[in-house]
């Protein structure tokens, strides 16, 4: 369905986005108790400044090569793409990076902006676990407190991340109110934040929440993307025709599209998490129903009853288990630029599986939820197709949950 996007009108203005006001379209914004109005902006000023300041680069940089692991490779999956029969897949290995998924792209790129800022005092919130690891790890690395919220729900049903954090000096705060899952952590972390803003930061782990997060939190990530344009560049010697990603909060998907959003050429897809299907809280899938709302900051796609009430939402990747999509996704699907369908927990899992038994590669099971729409498209697609798909994370932390399921 690539020829529905206007690509002449819209390309200066996809790139371009968010607006002075944090807007992507009508989607995105400052939707925040008035204490953070004023940090929400200096820190938006800090991050312009960093933006151009060439010692900041190099020192990410520096600090993505030599303790992350980039550049992560682009990895040609020759047996997979044997078995499915049609397009020639590549899988972009961010589950190979230090604490196993692309969080860390972000989290090391705001440990430096709170520096700058003369922040000593690190929050953040976290669901499955692996925001909350990437934030200690670098608080640790940079000698800063950390204070993690987590839904003492998650807690149990990530107990080794937790361990994790505790071990790399973070406190991990358990929050048991409501469903005590990642938008309850998001609430307490906001509230910490309120009453602690002039001296902490608040590592927001996707490209959500209030501006300028949605667009720090995807620049962070377009390291995924710019790297897969060289990689691809220097394999095949042209662009790809399909990228794939799994969109929760949406942070390794814009990471992966936005490099590419000017090519008209290249379709995208973003995978939501369908659940047990597209019943009511039996999924996360934003894009099936979903409707204008705001939730934590921003205003965006939702799930929510008539009445405005967040709904609940399930999937069996908990790093997918959200209310909200990011307003940038919310805009792109609007536009008709990128497609949003979504998987099963059944159809991830089979696919987690497939990947393991014939690449030796277990995917985090997010990831396994992009692997499954691919191999539902592959099939029918010419085997001149070069596709990419986004390994997110590695599975380690999901292997006790899937033996449940598969063996
Ligand atoms: C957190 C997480 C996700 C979902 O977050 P996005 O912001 O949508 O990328 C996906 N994959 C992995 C491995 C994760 O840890």
């Amino acid at each position: 369905m690539q020829g529905l996007w206007p690509m002449s009108t819209a390309i200066a203005h996809l790139l371009s986005f968010p607006d002075s006001t944090g807007h992507f379209g009508r989607f995105g914004g400052r939707f925040v108790p008035e204490t953070l109005m004023a940090p929400l902006q200096e820190l938006t000023d800090a991050y312009e400044i960093a933006q151009k300041d060439p010692a900041f680069h190099s020192e990410l940089e520096q600090l993505l090569h030599d303790y992350a692991g980039r550049p992560t490779p682009l990895y040609f999956a020759e047996r997979w793409t044997e078995r499915l029969g049609g397009a020639k897949i590549y899988l972009k290995r961010e589950d190979l990076l230090h604490t196993g998924a692309h969080k860390i792209n972000n989290a090391l790129g705001q440990i430096l902006l709170a520096k700058r800022l003369g922040k000593k005092r690190i929050i953040a919130e976290t669901g499955a676990g692996q925001h909350g690891v990437a934030t200690a790890t670098v608080c640790a690395r940079f000698g800063m407190e950390c204070i993690v919220y987590m839904g003492s729900v998650d807690m149990e049903r990530q107990a080794l991340n937790v361990v994790r954090m505790r071990l790399m000096g973070a406190e991990v705060r358990a929050v048991t109110a409501g469903q005590a899952t990642l938008k309850e952590a998001v609430n307490e972390a906001m509230r910490d934040w309120v009453a602690s803003v002039d001296h902490t930061h608040y590592i927001l782990g996707s490209a959500l929440g209030a501006h300028p997060f949605p667009m720090i939190v995807r620049d962070f990530q377009r390291v995924i993307g710019i790297e897969a344009r060289q990689q691809i560049l220097e394999k095949e010697g042209r662009l790809p025709d399909v990228l794939v990603a799994c969109v929760g909060g949406g942070s390794n998907a814009i990471g992966l599209f936005h490099p590419f959003l000017g090519d008209a050429q290249v379709r995208m897809i973003g995978v939501e998490a369908g659940g047990e299907g597209i019943l009511p809280e039996r999924h996360a899938a934003r894009f099936q129903g979903g409707k204008l709302g705001v939730l934590q900051g921003t205003k965006t796609r939702l799930l929510a009853n008539d009445d405005g009430q967040i709904e609940l939402t399930h999937s069996v990747s908990a790093g997918l288990d959200y209310a909200a999509v990011g307003p940038e996704h919310a805009y792109l699907e609007d536009i008709g630029r990128v497609e949003y369908p979504y998987a099963t927990d059944a159809e991830a899992l089979a696919a987690f599986k497939e990947l393991a038994h014939c690449e030796g590669i277990i995917p985090a099971l997010e990831s396994a939820h992009a692997l499954a729409h691919v191999s539902k498209i592959a099939p029918s697609l010419p085997p001149s197709t070069l596709l990419i798909a986004n390994l997110s994370g590695r599975g380690d932390k999901d292997v006790e949950q899937a033996a449940r399921f598969l063996l």
